[in-house]
């Protein structure tokens, strides 16, 4: 079997799967094989009842003993059955897999496992696997991946698939040579493909994680390398010389820069004004101001004479910088203009001719910015947002949409000096290492779930004071992404219901989440910013930059379920304005290991100090799910974890460069190649 084999080369892939494989991007051998788990799970033996752990995932046997009772809430089915052993009842409840009504009948016995809560007095699984018990012993004591999948192909058949294709697995050869592979510890490629796939033990993974990390920052540096020959040195053709109309903005801003912000504001216009163009990074940790700084860039460019263009990764925030960009300029005669996805046609049709035909001189807006629809006149300055959401590639389209404009991305991704000049190869670095003046350092805490009570009252007394409130529900883990729908909803209702309950008040509560049309999202979100919603449950898609300096507090729950660095992202949220603000980690879990892991972000508010703490409290089997999220860059490489690979990678390439690149990208043959990132 070669590794450009279509899928249906494999035993027991025949047609029909193959389309469902086609929608995962699986269409050869090679797509399947570098199609990773996303994480492994292990099947304990069965416990008692009575023996359950709220917070853990746990596997019991246990005799259906009700039918099953079918309710609908806010759209969704949920399915809902108990089930019994000799020591105790449990509740076992499913989102919208109304097939299961007539599944389950009274005196069967099932293996369930799942991730186990305990609910209104009783020990629950939501979304459990059942098993019967043949079937379990085969899961037992072995790791299993869990693959990303779609509905219509499940783990098991993606698993199933790679077994069959071992004999491709055998036959990778290896692009690396022995000499280096153990001069760096690499271990071969095609040992590290088939451990990914099944892990015997952790020690194995890491070092087949460790390898593939290797290949992914290897290919990464290579296409780095390339594009950095393309773009040597070009010609400013984009002037942006006008001293005296920046100085008057930032005079008149309401705050007043700070020393961090002001150098970075001088490195932007040195470039804009030079004879090149400017490729400028601006980094600074969450909340320290990089908005403005961007602000400032697009309002030169504007007085200038030029177009401006600002992408942001999401549509709330493209909306959420629209606002803050209209305000800032309303003052000066420059107009705006805000591109998005949902737009309707004709919306977008009305922006493509205006941004055309140069009415408007500063552009906000999605990936939209990027279709090859949009012509701009005279474009001087583009900057990303939050830029390890873009790829090097999107970044570079927008460039390429006129003439050669200058560039600025910014980032919030605490990374160190050193890595930054590998993984920004061909940019040059601003750093903002200061908060503004006047901001009073969160307040955190770590506490489980008999904190609960006193949690709630805390926040209602932020509520009575008009601050407003973030409530983070995490992904719900395995399968399905309606969970993570379920999951924000169900706790909303709950926390609605035990407000009432417990304060007689009500208070105004929204949820929101990822699957939602983004005119919901905009309209809860402008609610939220306007102060007419107190609370927001939200699944992360408020992790990015949204902008609210009236919210005080912020719990996340099952804070355990996230890396550090994303808490820490998260967490941004909150400690925006003049405010004391607060954030509580709610821990699912109570064991020590978990709580010292949290407790890191209890003592420190600064974002390098927590991804290097991060770092050294890794546990085994840490490889996903806690990785630094927000760096979606790299399948398996974590510029943290893997830092000693990033180097790796880095010394390799100056030594061998493309002699080793070449095997890379030859398809077809059989040598596996990493897709590049860029
Ligand atoms: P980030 O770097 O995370 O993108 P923002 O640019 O969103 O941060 O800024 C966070 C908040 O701080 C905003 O409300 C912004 O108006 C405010 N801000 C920015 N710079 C200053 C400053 N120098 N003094 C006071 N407030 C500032
Ligand atoms: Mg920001």
């Amino acid at each position: 079997m070669r590794l450009d084999d279509p899928i249906t080369t494999i035993k027991g892939v025949g047609d029909k799967t193959s389309t469902m494989f086609a929608r995962l991007g699986i269409y050869n051998v090679q797509d399947l094989l570098m199609y990773f788990p996303r994480t492994y799970v292990t099947y304990e033996d069965p416990v008692d009842i009575a023996d359950l752990q709220a917070g853990n995932r746990q596997a019991v046997r246990a005799v259906v003993n009700s039918r099953a009772e079918v309710k609908k809430v806010r759209g969704l089915t949920i399915v809902v059955v108990y089930a019994k052993d000799y020591s105790g009842t449990i509740k076992l409840t499913w989102f919208n897999c109304p097939f299961l009504r007539n599944y389950f009948h009274i005196g069967q016995e099932f293996v369930f496992v799942g991730d186990v809560s305990y609910k209104n007095g009783m020990m629950t699984m939501s979304h459990p696997e059942y098993y019967i018990d043949t079937k379990y012993s085969e899961l037992t004591n072995r790791w299993q991946p869990v693959y990303a999948v779609t509905p219509g192909i499940t783990s098991k058949t993606i698993q199933k698939a790679v077994k069959n294709a071992s004999s491709a697995i055998d036959s990778i050869v290896d692009y690396i040579p022995e000499s280096i592979r153990s001069e760096y510890d690499l271990i071969e490629m095609g040992r590290a493909v088939y451990t990914i796939h099944f892990p015997v033990d952790d020690q194995q993974l890491r070092s087949a994680v460790k390898r593939m990390a290797f290949d992914e920052f290897y290919s990464f540096i290579a296409n780095m390398h390339r594009i950095k020959e393309e773009a040597v040195y070009v010609q400013n053709e984009a002037v942006i010389d006008c001293d005296e109309d920046v100085r008057h903005f930032i005079d008149s801003l309401r705050f007043k820069l700070t020393n961090a912000q002001m150098n970075a504001v001088r490195d932007m216009l040195d470039d804009m004004r030079s004879d090149h163009v400017m490729n400028r990074l601006v980094q600074g940790d969450v909340g320290s101001g990089k908005t403005i700084v961007a602000a400032i860039g697009l309002y030169a460019a504007a007085v200038c004479g030029y177009q401006g263009v600002i992408m942001a990764p999401t549509e709330v925030l493209a909306v959420q910088h629209y606002k803050e960009l209209s305000e800032l300029c309303k003052t000066y005669s420059i107009s705006l203009g805000l591109l998005t996805g949902s737009m309707t046609a004709k919306e977008k049709r009305e922006m493509y001719s205006r941004i055309k035909n140069g009415e408007v001189q500063i552009i906000v807006g999605t990936h939209a910015l990027i279709q090859d629809k949009v012509e701009y006149s005279h474009l001087g300055l583009v900057v990303t947002d939050e830029q390890h959401r873009f790829g090097v590639r999107q970044r570079e389209k927008l460039a390429m949409k006129g003439g050669n404009p200058h560039t600025l991305v910014m980032s919030a991704t605490p990374i160190p000096r050193t890595l930054a000049i590998i993984m920004y190869g061909d940019l040059d670095i601003s750093v903002i290492d200061e908060l503004p003046a006047g901001r009073i350092p969160i307040k955190n805490c770590v506490v489980d779930e008999s904190y609960r009570k006193t949690a709630q009252g805390f926040i209602m007394k932020e509520v009575s004071k008009g601050h407003q409130v973030y409530i983070v529900c995490p992904m719900v883990e395995a399968s399905e992404v309606l969970d993570d729908v379920a999951n924000v909803t169900e706790y909303t209702d709950e926390l609605e219901h035990a407000i009432k309950e417990t304060y007689g008040a009500s208070v105004s509560i929204a949820c929101l989440h990822g699957k939602m049309k983004s005119e919901e999202k905009n309209a809860i979100l402008s609610d939220f910013s306007e102060g007419k919603i107190s609370i927001l449950v939200s699944t992360t898609v408020i992790e990015v930059g949204i902008n609210n300096p009236n919210a005080t507090v912020m719990m996340v729950e099952n804070a355990e379920r996230f890396g550090l660095a994303q808490l820490h992202q998260l967490r941004g949220r909150v400690g925006r304005g003049g405010l004391q603000s607060y954030c509580i980690f709610m821990s699912g879990k109570k064991d020590r290991d978990t709580m010292q892991r949290l407790n890191v972000l209890a003592k420190s508010n600064d974002g390098f100090y927590i991804a290097g703490e991060d770092l050294k409290m890794r546990g085994p089997g840490d490889f996903f799910g806690v990785r630094q999220s927000g760096e979606v860059m790299f399948k398996m490489g974590d510029i943290y974890n893997h830092s000693d690979m990033l180097r790796a990678a880095q010394d390799v390439y100056t030594k061998y460069g493309d002699k080793i690149c070449n095997g890379l990208s030859e398809n077809g043959s059989n040598r596996l190649y990493v897709t590049p990132v860029l």
